[in-house]
Formats: C-alpha cells, sequence, structure tokens
C-alpha cells in the first residue's frame, strides 16, 4: 500500500493566494456591486453567511436557469449548490413559472385557500404518509410550530436534538454538547434567549442508548432529527438506528419529528419513505416550492385528534402558530406545479444516478491520489469528507473539518466554474443536471487536488 497523501499547508496557503487574486481580477463587476453594497449592507451581503462564499466577495447573479446560472461578470457556472437545497427544482423549472405566473395575476395571497391546496394535502399525504398537513413559510417555522403542537400535545417542557444538527433558525436547537456532556449554546449562537440548556436535551446522532437516557424521565415533548444528519456533512445512521430510535420514543411518549427538508434528496417521499420511517411530525420546505417560500408540517391521525382536541375556535389566531403568508395561494401554486410536474418520481430517477456518478468521480480520484479521504452519498445528494471512514457521528465529522482546505477547493471550483455549497464539500443534483456538469467537476475536483498534493 503507498503511503497517504499529506497536506502541505504553507502549498495551500501560497495556491489559496493565487486562486484569490484570480478571483478579484474576474470579477470586476461583482467587486464595484460589492463595494457598493459595503455602503448600505452589513458586511456587504443580504444576509450573514453569504460572506462564507471563498471568494474576497460572493459572485453577484445576473441570470439562472436549469442547473446553471451566470454572474454579472458573463462567467457559466454549474450550480451543485442549488440555493443550498432551495433551487433542488432546478432554477426556474417551467411548470413552477407557469403556476407562478398564473397565480400572479389571480391573487398572490387571501388568508382564503385555493384547491391547489386540497391537492397538495394530498399529494403530501400519498408521498409522506402523514394523514394532515398544514403550511408555513419556511422550514424554520414548520419545526418551530412543530415544537409547540408537541409541547401542547405531551404536556412536557423540553426537546431532544442531535448533535451538529441543522434544523433552520429555531432558538432551541442552537446547542451542542460541550467536552464534558453538558448541553451548551453552540459556537457562534448569536444572543441566544435563554440558555439552551434550560429547553433543549442533545445527543450524538447513532447513539441509542445516550437517547435513551436523554428520554428516559418523561420530560421532553419531542426528538426533532434530520433522518441523515446533512448540515455538518452527510452522517448516515448505522443500521438498525432508527428502529432504536422510534422504539425509545414510542416507550417514553416522545413525539418524533422528522425534518426532510434536506433528505428529500433521498428520493421523493424523502427518506421517510425510502427507510419506511413513521415520524409523528414530519417537516418539509425549501424544495417544494421550487424557489418561491414554502413549507409544509404533517401530523399523524392520533397527534391531529390531539391537536384537534386542544385548541379553541376563538383562540386559532393567538396560538403562536401563524405566519400571515403561510399557505398563501402563490406558494400552494409553486409547490403543485414543483411537486406534480418538476419533483416527480422519473426526475429522482434521473437525479440520484447522477449523484452516484458524482460520488464515483470523486471516489476515483481520492483513491487513485491516496486521499485519506472518502465520499458518501444520500440520493441526490453526495459529498466529500477529509477523513478516510465514514463518520458515526456529527461531531466526528466536525474534528475533521478543515476550513481553510474546503474554502480552497471550494474557490478552485468556482474559478473553473462550478459553484459547491459554500458549507463542508456538498453537491446536489437538479432534475436539469447533466453527466457533463458532473464531468466537469470531477475535472475541476482532479486538477485541484493535483495541484494541492502534487
Ligand atoms: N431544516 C433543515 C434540515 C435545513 O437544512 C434547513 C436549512 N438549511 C432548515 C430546516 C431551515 O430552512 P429555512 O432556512 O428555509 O427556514
Amino acid at each position: 500500500m503507498p503511503a497517504l497523501a499529506t497536506l502541505d499547508r504553507a502549498r495551500l496557503v501560497t495556491i489559496m493566494e493565487r486562486e484569490q487574486q484570480t478571483f478579484v481580477e474576474a470579477h470586476p463587476r461583482s467587486g464595484a456591486l460589492y463595494e457598493r453594497a459595503r455602503g448600505s449592507l452589513l458586511g456587504g451581503v443580504p444576509m450573514p453567511w453569504m460572506v462564507k462564499w471563498p471568494g474576497a466577495f460572493p459572485p453577484f447573479v445576473d441570470f439562472a436557469e436549469g442547473a446553471h446560472f451566470r454572474c454579472v461578470d458573463g462567467h457559466e457556472y454549474v450550480d451543485f449548490c442549488l440555493g443550498d437545497t432551495g433551487a433542488m427544482a432546478g432554477h426556474g423549472a417551467a411548470p413552477t413559472v407557469a403556476a407562478v405566473e398564473r397565480q400572479l395575476r389571480r391573487g398572490i395571497t387571501h388568508m382564503l385557500p385555493t384547491e391547489d391546496a386540497a391537492w397538495v394535502g394530498e399529494e403530501l399525504q400519498r408521498r409522506f404518509g402523514l394523514a394532515y398537513w398544514q403550511f408555513a413559510v419556511t422550514a424554520t417555522d414548520a419545526n418551530r410550530f412543530s415544537i409547540r403542537l408537541a409541547r401542547m400535545v405531551t404536556g412536557r417542557p423540553l426537546i431532544a436534538v442531535h448533535d451538529f444538527n441543522y434544523h433552520g433558525t429555531v432558538d432551541e436547537t442552537f446547542a451542542w454538547l460541550a467536552d464534558d456532556g453538558r448541553v451548551e449554546a453552540r459556537r457562534g449562537n448569536i444572543g441566544p434567549p435563554v440558555d439552551p440548556a434550560l429547553t433543549t436535551r442533545v445527543v450524538p446522532f447513532n447513539d441509542a442508548p445516550a437517547l435513551d437516557a436523554a428520554l428516559a424521565d418523561g420530560r421532553v415533548a419531542a426528538l426533532l432529527i434530520e433522518p441523515a444528519l446533512t448540515n455538518v456533512g452527510i452522517v448516515l445512521p448505522e443500521p438498525g438506528y432508527h428502529d432504536a430510535v422510534r422504539a425509545i420514543t414510542r416507550r417514553t411518549g416522545t413525539l418524533l419529528i422528522i425534518d426532510e427538508t434536506h433528505t428529500i434528496c433521498a428520493g421523493p417521499g424523502g427518506a421517510t419513505a425510502q427507510w419506511r420511517l413513521e415520524p409523528d411530525v414530519l417537516v418539509i420546505g425549501k424544495t417544494i416550492g421550487g424557489g418561491i417560500p414554502a413549507a409544509a408540517y404533517g401530523l399523524s391521525q392520533a397527534v391531529a385528534d390531539a391537536v384537534a382536541g386542544a385548541m379553541s375556535l376563538e383562540d386559532a389566531d393567538v396560538g403562536g402558530i401563524g405566519g400571515t403568508l403561510a399557505g398563501y395561494a402563490l406558494s400552494l401554486a409553486a409547490i403543485r406545479a414543483t411537486l406534480g410536474e418538476v419533483l416527480t418520481e422519473a426526475a429522482f430517477a434521473r437525479m440520484i444516478p447522477l449523484a452516484g456518478r458524482w460520488a464515483e468521480g470523486a471516489r476515483e480520484i481520492i483513491a487513485s491520489r491516496h486521499l485519506p479521504w472518502h465520499v458518501t452519498r444520500l440520493g441526490a445528494r453526495a459529498e466529500y469528507h477529509f477523513m478516510a471512514n465514514p463518520p458515526r457521528t456529527g461531531r466526528e465529522q466536525w474534528d475533521h473539518g478543515d476550513f481553510e482546505l474546503e474554502r480552497f477547493l471550494h474557490l478552485y471550483a468556482l474559478n473553473r466554474g462550478v459553484l459547491m455549497t459554500p458549507f463542508h464539500n456538498m453537491a446536489l443534483m437538479s432534475p436539469a443536471t447533466t453527466d457533463a456538469d458532473v464531468d466537469r467537476h470531477s475535472q475541476v475536483f482532479a486538477d485541484a487536488v493535483d495541484e494541492l498534493f502534487g
């Protein structure tokens, strides 16, 4: 066996400086827009995390279509970020655009249901198996509302989550396990309203005994999980883990909320359908509106019955589950078109093999260069990790993160027309992605690695 390649940090810094220079020189218009935006936007960007793009500033977008976009400097890119899943349907999918255009002329929002609402409820029921559905504007909101319902139904105060979870900006979830096993606010948690240790129990992924211990005293209303972690790097469940999760949550009377916002990549009914999971509540956001703000949460028959018995007619509008634009006509038109005509079974049958091709391409490069890395795939999503074996927990994945290396690989790709998600090394396929797009990534990844380890 040849020795594994080792990373030369000094070389990384040198090539990174060259790539930074290349990026700035190739993007004068984006640079000028960024300078202008710094005068009115905090940090020069509309959202705090937009500073995470690997160049000195983000490329400003001129036009996006399908799996591609063009920046204001005229460069074309293959988009494997796809709005961190918000554009998984592809940019401007024709059926979604047509439905949205139609709805724009028929009333955007009226606080009244449209026929689309009933169609979408039935389709979500068919895909995910949950009996009753409600809508929210974002996945964050859908998670927050699910947690409220769980507290109401169980009469319990706490929630439990996986270590290194991400479920949107839900206060209770911004917790992790400190080295001594205590729950604390995770690094970067901005202004927590209360100490998360007061609201939240945290358990490592794939650790059924820890989950058992966390739920044993019957004070936890709900366990909120992604069926595979996707927000620290993909961490897949070990065989039997989900059976244990379901058995423990049932035994302790804890509701199981599964957040499929990213894991919808596993198939048309997400990991829930693919792995035959049985959540009490299911959350899905981002993808389903094809880019129009939309999210939904589904309740089992038992949870729906308990909710119906507990909510009063008079107070239905002030219970803390709301959003004037939640389930508004435009978003339901977008969901109907996106689920009905874009993110179909046939589309997944194309997208999943494409992610397989992407993963095989990366695997071949990693193996032939003897890198101590590996590739994980979940349906239409794939990712390379800077560790030789798949991580079992979020902590293991986090400990092998390498922000500097990640930024280099992403910038190298960006400079050659390939956009990766700016968080870890994730790539997502859309129905519009092609073999040629995937092969372009493989080529660029091989060139980056060869320069770095040369
Ligand atoms: N749940 C999961 C699993 C997510 O990955 C995200 C966003 N990355 C969210 C919820 C929140 O989505 P949004 O920011 O659209 O509310």
